[in-house]
């Protein structure tokens, strides 16, 4: 599903967040990935999510805040995949069962 920049700018805040559906987060990170725009308003907001939450964990560690970024959008693309792939097993499962089933039906009725 193609989303405009304003969708995208709408979903920042819940993708850092993970609020975003299955279905969201995957026209997002399509936006992401073609548009610039986006992908800063990401980034700055991401940055600034992730300061905060530096600040209040009292750490005062040296953050890649760009390499956070990519290791996370990586991460949810995993994420998408990995329930992509659960769904085609478990649909493969479903079929693999009922053509086991036909089989012993038939092997039962030509006995
Ligand atoms: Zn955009």
């Amino acid at each position: 599903m193609e989303i405009t920049c304003q969708q995208a700018e709408g979903m920042v805040s819940r993708y850092i967040d993970r609020n975003l559906s299955l279905n969201e987060l995957e026209s997002f990170l399509e936006h992401i990935e073609k548009c610039t725009a986006c992908r800063e308003e990401l980034e700055t907001n991401f940055i600034v999510y992730k300061a905060i939450q530096q600040l209040s964990e009292d750490d005062d560690s040296e953050m890649d805040f760009r390499l956070l970024l990519s290791e996370d959008l990586r991460n949810a693309r995993n994420h998408i995949r990995k329930i992509y792939l659960n769904r085609f097993l478990l649909i493969g499962g479903a079929v693999g069962g009922i053509f086991l089933l036909f089989i012993l039906v038939i092997f039962l009725i030509l006995r």
